[in-house]
């Protein structure tokens, strides 16, 4: 064990992070679980047949459907974020997420030669860019897991004119930080769910330490991460009693807390809505001890409603976020497309299938085919899941998030 707590496996390119506590089954009377028994299906390990049975036929591109800067879907959303799951691996079992019940010790995780290469992920990138894309945000699963990760932001980050983002966890931030921003990332985005340590550790339920991603975020800050995105997930009853000390924690910040609706992503964590706290709760309840004012989105689809603290004479009070999937759909801005660790593009985080890139590309594609191909799948995009979630939608097999990268 290295001392940051990084641990080689043997050479499958994927390094176990943070605690060696993991896979530790511990008690399961914490209230996270009470819930998870309304939904959990078993999920069928993804296998090179499970991509392929789950891949869309890809539309041919309609002539004139990319006009040369910017490629648009049915809806006239232009496609300007990527998200780029590079594992399906993470070392944490976050309840909403990747539920312990389902992703076990038996759990059957993408095999190796399933996964996209560093190559093959720039290559996608590149052509993503060309149609119009402005942002790439590496996500998994835990992204800090992929070894060499480094390596390929470093490849990404010669791609000109894009945002390079990435979100983690934290349990591997503080050592790897500093190499990241050497590297060429510009934007951290870190996951904190609690800052209540026994509600944290039971929600990423591998008991991992709160204080260690607090410290994971000061070595981001040290690094030249000046402005760290924070990301809380908010269950009712399990760490909505925090909303407000999460609040306080990073008031007068440059780092900006992100307050996320607990959604029904997937198909095995469970989700009811009688556990989302509404995003305008959230902010009634922050406004009670911090006021704060709505704050103009930094872009036309920007995830985040941003509010601003408005302290009497201090400028630097700092903001909030809050993303309000579940009780007010953003679907007609959205402009995110999702690459998955196994080489799929999805069109919405609540897709069942997708178009598998990696087949075209492994099959000798050229250029511009797989260009076509880009243009073909996103010109017929008609995704608007949250605008038409019901109960009975929320059961429907979805893609895993810990797979497309949220
Ligand atoms: S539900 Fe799908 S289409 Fe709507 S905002 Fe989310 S990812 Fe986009």
């Amino acid at each position: 064990m290295s001392s940051a707590g990084v641990a080689e496996d043997g050479g499958a390119g994927f390094d176990t992070v943070g605690c060696d506590m993991f896979p530790c089954y511990g008690n399961r009377t914490d209230t996270t679980r009470r819930y998870t028994l309304y939904m959990v299906a078993p999920v069928i390990p993804i296998t090179k047949a499970d991509t392929s049975a789950r891949a869309l036929p890809i539309p041919a591109a309609a002539a004139g459907a990319f006009d040369g800067t910017t490629l648009r879907d049915t809806r006239g959303r232009p496609i300007r974020d990527l998200r780029i799951s590079v594992t399906d691996r993470c070392n944490f079992r976050c309840t909403y997420c990747m539920p312990k019940e389902v992703f076990d010790q038996n759990y059957q995780y993408l095999p190796h030669a399933e996964v996209l290469s560093f190559e093959e992920i720039e290559r996608i990138a590149r052509v993503a860019v060309g149609l119009g894309v402005k942002k790439i945000r590496l996500t998994g699963g835990e992204p800090l897991l992929r070894r060499g990760i480094e390596d390929l932001v470093a490849m990404l980050a010669q791609i000109e004119g894009i945002d390079l983002t990435l979100t983690t966890n934290g349990s591997a931030l503080a050592a790897k930080a500093a190499k990241l921003k050497a590297a060429g990332l510009h934007r951290l985005t870190v996951s904190l769910d609690s800052l209540d340590d026994k509600t944290f550790r039971s929600m990423n339920d591998v008991d991992y330490p709160v204080d260690k991603v607090l410290e994971a975020i000061d070595a981001a800050n040290a690094a030249g991460f000046a402005q760290v995105k924070i990301n809380m997930v908010v269950k009712r009853g399990v760490n909505d009693h925090d909303i407000v000390p999460m609040a306080r924690r990073f008031h007068g910040t440059k780092n900006i807390v992100r307050f996320i609706e607990f959604m029904d992503v997937g198909a095995t964590n469970g989700w009811r809505m009688d556990d989302v706290i509404p995003s305008r709760e959230v902010v009634a309840r922050i406004n009670a001890v911090f006021p704060c004012a709505p704050a103009n989105p930094n872009h036309v689809g920007e995830v985040a409603e941003r509010w601003k603290y408005t302290d009497a004479g201090n400028e630097d009070a700092g903001e909030f976020g809050v993303i309000s999937s579940v009780t007010e759909a953003f679907c007609s801005t959205c402009t995110r497309a999702r690459l998955s660790t196994d080489g799929s593009i999805y069109t919405c985080l609540f897709a069942q299938r997708g178009y598998d890139l990696k087949s075209l590309i492994r099959g000798g594609a050229s250029g511009d085919a797989l260009r076509e191909a880009f243009i073909g799948i996103w010109q017929q995009r008609r995704d608007n899941y949250s605008e038409v979630r019901t109960a009975e939608t929320a059961k429907a097999k979805k893609v895993e998030m810990s797979f497309i990268g949220g």
